[in-house]
C-alpha cells in the first residue's frame, strides 16, 4: 500500500473531495470535526492561502516550524526526566524555544488520524485488517509568546495537514487561524524552518519482568551466551551480546544517576531488563 505524502486540493477529483469533506464533518473522524456541516474544503484553503500569500510565507514554513517547536519541546522534557527532574513536571513548565516561545502540551488518549487519506486491507489473517493512513498525532499544543503576550493552540496533527494538505481546519476548535500563526510565532518570509535533527544512539528498554529466574524474552539464552558482564552498580548486573542486553537486579536498588553503557544512555530501568540498542533520529534544533 503507498500512503501519499502530501495530498493537495488540485490534485483531487470532485468525487475525492466529497469524501474527504465527509470525513471532515463533525463527528466523522473527529468528534470536533475538522470542517463544520456548511463550509467547502477547497474555498477553506484557497481562503488560507491568500492569507499566507499576503504575508509572504508558505504552507512548508509554518508546518515546518510547528513541527520544530513540536520536536524541541520534547527534546528538552526528554532531557531534564534523563536529567532526573520529573517528566511531568518539566512538561507542566512547558519549553522555551528561541528565547520568546514557550510550549506546552497535553496529551490524549488514542491518536487522530489525516481525514485525507484512510485506507484498510484485510490483514493475512483474516479477523483484523491494516489501516493505511498518512498522518495521525495524540497531543495538543499551546505555544506562547512571552514578549508578546499572545499565543496559537493546535492540535499535533496540524503541522502535517498543513504542510502536507496546506490545510488550517475550517471553524472548528482546532482549527489554526494563519494570521495568528504568522505573528503569533514571528514567520519571516524566506526563512528555511526545516526542523534540523541529530542521531543518538540510545538504549532502548524492551521488556521486563520481576523473575529474573525465568526464561523471558531470551533472557536466560541472553544470561549463558553474553560476550561480556558488566557490574553497573552494587547488586546491577548487565549482559551484553552485540546490540541487545540485560539488565538484572535481584534486589531494589536505587541509581542516582541515569546508566549508561558504553556513553550511551539507558532512559529508566525496572528490576529485570531486556534493552535494545538503536538509532533514533532526534529533533534538535532551528
Ligand atoms: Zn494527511
Amino acid at each position: 500500500m503507498k500512503v501519499p505524502k502530501q495530498l493537495f486540493i488540485e490534485d483531487l477529483s470532485p468525487e475525492q473531495i466529497k469524501v474527504i469533506e465527509g470525513r471532515m464533518r463533525p463527528s466523522q473522524y473527529s468528534h470536533a470535526g475538522f470542517l463544520n456541516q456548511n463550509l467547502s474544503l477547497r474555498e477553506v484553503i484557497e481562503a488560507d492561502a491568500k492569507v499566507l500569500e499576503h504575508h509572504g510565507i508558505t504552507h512548508k514554513q509554518v508546518g515546518d516550524k510547528l513541527d520544530s517547536l513540536m520536536g524541541q519541546a520534547f527534546r528538552q522534557w526528554d532531557l531534564a526526566s534523563r536529567a532526573g527532574e520529573d517528566y511531568y513536571g518539566a512538561r507542566a513548565k512547558g519549553a522555551l524555544v528561541d528565547d520568546f516561545l514557550r510550549v506546552f502540551a497535553v496529551c490524549w488518549m488514542g491518536s487522530q488520524q489525516c481525514p485525507f487519506f484512510y485506507e484498510t486491507r484485510p490483514s493475512e489473517d483474516g479477523i483484523g485488517h491494516y489501516v493505511y493512513n498518512c498522518g495521525s498525532g495524540s497531543h495538543d499544543f499551546t505555544v506562547k509568546n512571552e514578549r508578546q503576550g499572545t499565543e496559537i493552540r493546535f492540535p499535533q496533527l496540524m503541522a502535517h495537514l498543513v504542510r502536507d494538505h496546506h490545510f488550517f481546519e475550517g471553524d472548528t476548535s482546532y482549527r489554526l487561524n494563519p494570521e495568528d500563526a504568522v505573528k503569533v510565532l514571528e514567520l519571516k518570509s524566506g526563512v528555511d524552518y526545516t526542523p534540523k535533527t541529530e542521531t543518538e544512539i540510545l538504549w532502548r528498554t524492551g521488556s521486563s519482568t520481576s523473575d529474573p529466574d525465568g526464561d523471558f524474552c531470551g533472557s536466560q539464552e541472553l544470561l549463558r551466551s553474553a560476550e561480556r558482564t558488566v557490574d553497573v552498580a552494587s547488586g546491577i548486573k548487565l549482559y551484553l551480546d552485540g546490540d541487545k542486553g540485560l539488565i538484572v537486579a535481584r534486589e531494589h536498588v536505587d541509581i542516582k544517576e541515569p546508566l549508561k553503557i558504553d556513553g550511551a544512555e539507558v532512559c529508566y530501568m525496572v528490576q529485570f531488563i531486556v534493552v535494545k540498542k538503536e538509532l533514533i533520529e532526534l529533533n534538535t534544533s532551528m
